[in-house]
């Protein structure tokens, strides 16, 4: 799978590479799927599991953000496969946190991360999941280096821009039925410059109500 998106140009940097073969993302899709086909996966609860060129591209985004010591959010953090890969990067001495607000997709993932390569990442206490509304962020470990958002918000949550830390970079896909991948950049001065990579079509960032609904 790695390997793959190397030759299509998807993942040029090491480390990237590196860190997606250390988390394995067989441990993370639902038992029997195709765990490295370029696809997104239904997880249950109208969630899924992003394809491995998006997982990739979010990494090689916030790579300079995502060094060793440095604090990572994931909001929407589903199977947990992201949050596992922040974590590896920022180490022991750094925090990777991901909120999810269905329960028990929080209680899935601890189980696949305490699987994975990440598991005494998780134990120590530098890698922890939560069960919260997401768009508040998750101020007890603010403020971050590197937000990630897995779910496109109709605009990009104030919250989140105020725990970003100047020099911090989020990565939010932003829209409703037609949604780009803004990369938020929050200077020394604190001012916010924002770019779109990409078009995208994520899960909505919403309530876990309208989220049931369908
Ligand atoms: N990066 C994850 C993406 C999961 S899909 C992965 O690859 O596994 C997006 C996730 O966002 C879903 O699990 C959904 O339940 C969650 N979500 C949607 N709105 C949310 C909110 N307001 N707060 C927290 N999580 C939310």
């Amino acid at each position: 799978m790695v390997e793959h998106l190397q030759r299509y140009g998807v993942i040029s940097s090491m480390k990237v590479a590196e860190v997606m073969e250390t988390i394995d993302r067989a441990l993370f899709v639902p038992d029997g799927a195709s765990a490295y086909a370029d696809s997104p996966m239904a997880i249950g609860y109208n969630a899924t599991i992003s394809a491995p060129h998006m997982h990739a591209t979010c990494l090689q985004l916030l790579e300079q953000n995502l060094q060793p010591g440095m604090h990572a959010l994931d909001v929407g953090s589903g199977t947990g496969y992201l949050t596992a890969c922040f974590a590896i990067m920022v180490g022991p001495q750094g925090r990777a946190v991901g909120v999810e607000h269905i329960p028990e997709l929080v209680a899935s993932s601890i189980k696949n991360i305490e699987k994975s390569a990440a598991a005494p990442l998780l134990k120590e206490g530098s890698l922890s999941v939560h069960a919260g509304d997401g768009r508040q962020g998750w101020p007890e470990c603010a403020p971050y280096d590197a937000i990630h958002v897995g779910a496109a918000a109709p605009e990009i949550p104030q919250a989140l821009l105020d725990q970003l830390k100047p020099g911090g970079r989020m990565v939010i896909p932003v829209g409703n039925m037609f949604q780009d991948l803004k990369v938020v950049d929050k200077n020394m001065d604190g001012s916010i410059s924002i770019r779109s990579e990409t078009s995208v079509r994520y899960v909505p960032l919403t309530s876990r109500d309208a989220q049931l609904r369908g």
